[in-house]
């Protein structure tokens, strides 16, 4: 899933347990940052099998096992729950196209709703019929009628949630909108390549 929807289960997660678990400011913004921090590694996509992000060590279960486990061990609640969300990141990452989630077998795993078992066994064909590559990826996202649901649906209960909860917190929710302009420029501007 894209990273503004990364974002907004952030927030969500953040709102409903710092109100039910008085976590501090630290607390709330340590599992915001949790929820989409791994997205970055993208940066690091030329050390990656396939130069593909999410099959970086950080896209794994591993992080957030050990996350949760600092946690325990310090017993300190607030970096649990951070390590969770960073956890459902991974999993929802599985929906889309599947993550390398146990990072040993070197597998990619997953529901993997967007790409078919054609598509990838004939993968370079399809991404053949594009200018860019990329475009295959963006396309289908934008195309699919789930994440365009999901993307619509967790933005609006982010603004429910927290304004039920954290209303105090509400500035967070102007880091949402880079990250949602981030992918619709992108998306936009490779629409415009490709009809060129
Ligand atoms: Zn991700």
């Amino acid at each position: 899933m894209h990273i503004n929807s990364h974002y907004a289960l952030g927030v969500i997660i953040a709102s409903i347990s710092t109100y039910y678990l008085d976590f501090i400011a630290l607390e709330y913004t340590l599992i915001i940052i949790a929820s989409f921090i791994c997205d970055f590694d993208v940066f690091f996509s030329l050390y990656a099998r396939d130069r593909n992000h999410r099959n970086l060590i950080t896209h794994s279960i591993i992080p957030s096992v050990i996350i949760i486990i600092i946690g325990v061990i310090f017993n300190w609640l607030g970096l649990i729950i951070a390590g969770f969300a960073y956890l459902l990141h991974v999993v929802i990452d599985t929906f889309d196209w599947g993550t390398n989630l146990f990072y040993f077998p070197k597998k990619t795993i997953g529901l993997r709703f967007l790409i078919s078992k054609d598509e990838e066994e004939n993968l370079d064909k399809y991404l053949s019929k594009y200018k860019v590559k990329s475009s295959f990826f963006d396309f289908k996202y934008y195309n699919s009628k789930i994440f365009l649901f999901s993307e619509i649906f967790l933005f609006f209960v982010m603004l429910f949630i927290i304004s039920l909860f954290t209303l105090e917190y509400y500035y967070v929710l102007f880091f949402y909108f880079p990250f949602l302009f981030f992918h619709l420029g992108r998306h936009y501007k490779l629409k415009n390549i490709e009809k060129s």
